[in-house]
């Protein structure tokens, strides 16, 4: 298939060909038409399939047609992203296609941790399409600085991950100021409970494309989990990254703290290494993600919150040096190689401790890893035990469910460890 049987007026096929896209991916044939004729579409998407492109030319198609030059603007669109640099890069892609059309059209792009005046100013004279986080967005509509009421489109972009993020009360906020009438483009990586329903109450008679199962969708990602034992697990990926010759790596840890430590051991072994969290200012993580695209950096040691949004075109390796607490953030993670048409390589260090957590995150995403183990760093520790009852870790621990105090605890000790 190519972009000229999508339906996409001229001057976007032109703007498609300026940026370099030959030929519309996956999620882009199948969500574009319908998107075009107006009606819901439920995507389940992945990041790397192409999904921002996929609602952002059906949006800017609309623009074309929908405003005379010099018409007055008024909110076409809100895209609502769950990261601030997931509304970045998804702010850049809207504007980077718009760059190229006839019409002008104003993409304007919000998320909190910096001032808001300047977004406040950048909205005076309204805007076409708003790109923001949730809180932000109600920060904006509380000092009057846009208005929602004549909104055509709704796009929810890692629905998954806002729900996870806790935006459900905020979510429910702004679609209270929506216009009823509406079209609705809904994506997510994952489909829980709370997603589905969320997307049942938002969606009329909705298009579906690329459902879970669709593995010819699916990028080509191979995954390895490496047994090691947890001290050896730094020196073990400073190995890998220069025997396998990972030209760049990302790598995820579970806290501020092990993604400054990590980073420091690594640039102390020569390897140009950074990390990426959440306590960096704005200012910080763009100098840092730039260092990074522009391969001035070859690891990025990242905590998930920071690295949500995190789009490196061709990313070769990403790796799990702490698995995620959550199977959906695998998913998420991983997703962050193998991009677009790429291939790419996903590593999972394997502690005695991760075992039973691996095998769980298999379990539910439908996956079975083989363990490997990389000569010199064999591990020492048997895997962990499990409690008397409990059953093998792939079903979840009966009678081990955790108290209301356990999770207070656990969450306590989280916050105290620099959790992001
Ligand atoms: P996304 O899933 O939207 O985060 O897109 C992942 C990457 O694929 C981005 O770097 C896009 O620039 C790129 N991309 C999107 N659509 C295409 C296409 N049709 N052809 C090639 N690259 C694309």
């Amino acid at each position: 298939m190519n972009f000229s049987s999508l339906g996409l007026a001229a001057p976007l096929l032109n703007a498609i060909a300026e940026t370099g896209y030959t030929a519309p991916t996956a999620i882009q044939c199948a969500a574009i038409p319908p998107a075009l004729s107006g009606a819901d579409v439920l995507g389940q998407a992945q990041t790397g399939s192409g999904k921002t492109a996929a609602f952002a030319l059906p949006l800017l198609n609309a623009l074309l047609a929908a405003r005379p030059a010099g018409g007055a603007r008024k909110l076409h669109a809100l895209v609502l992203a769950p990261t601030r640099e997931l509304a970045a890069q998804v702010g850049e892609v809207l504007r980077g296609l718009a760059s190229h059309l006839p019409t002008p059209v104003k993409v304007s792009v919000a998320f909190g941790g910096v001032s808001i005046n300047p977004q406040m100013m950048a909205l005076r004279g309204g805007t076409d399409i708003m790109v923001a986080t949730p809180g932000r967005l109600l920060d904006l509509l509380e000092h009057n600085a846009l208005k929602l009421d004549e909104t055509a489109v709704l796009v929810l972009d890692e629905a998954d991950k806002l729900l996870d993020m806790g935006f459900a009360d905020e979510l429910a906020r702004i679609l209270a100021l929506l216009p009823a009438r509406r079209q609705n483009l809904f994506f997510s990586a994952t489909f829980p409970p709370a997603v589905q329903a969320l997307a049942d109450r938002l969606l009329r008679d909705p298009v579906r494309v690329a459902m879970p199962d669709s593995d010819e969708h699916a990028p080509d990602i191979a995954q390895r989990a490496i047994e090691v034992d947890e001290p050896r697990r730094t020196q073990l990926l400073r190995t890998l990254v220069k025997e396998e010759g990972w030209r760049q790596v990302l790598v995820f840890v579970a806290t501020k703290y092990a993604s400054e430590h990590v980073a420091e051991k690594l640039r102390r072994s020569g390897v140009a290494a950074e990390a990426f969290h959440g306590d960096f200012s704005q200012g910080a993580r763009t100098s840092v993600l730039g260092d990074f695209r522009a391969g001035k950096l070859q690891v990025l040691v990242a905590t998930d919150v920071a690295a949500r949004g995190i789009d490196i075109v061709q990313l070769p390796v990403v790796v799990n040096y702490d698995l995620p607490r959550s199977p959906a953030d695998y998913t998420h993670r991983i997703g962050r190689t193998g991009r677009a048409g790429a291939s790419g390589l996903a590593v999972s260090f394997i502690t005695s401790d991760a075992e039973q957590h691996f095998r769980l995150i298999e379990k539910r995403q439908h996956i079975s890893v083989p363990r490997e183990r990389v000569a010199g760093f064999e591990p020492t520790a048997p895997a962990k035990a499990l409690p008397p009852g409990a059953h093998d870790g792939t079903g979840g621990i009966k009678g081990k469910r955790k108290s209301k105090k356990d999770k207070l605890r656990e969450a306590a000790a989280a916050a105290a460890a620099g959790k992001d």
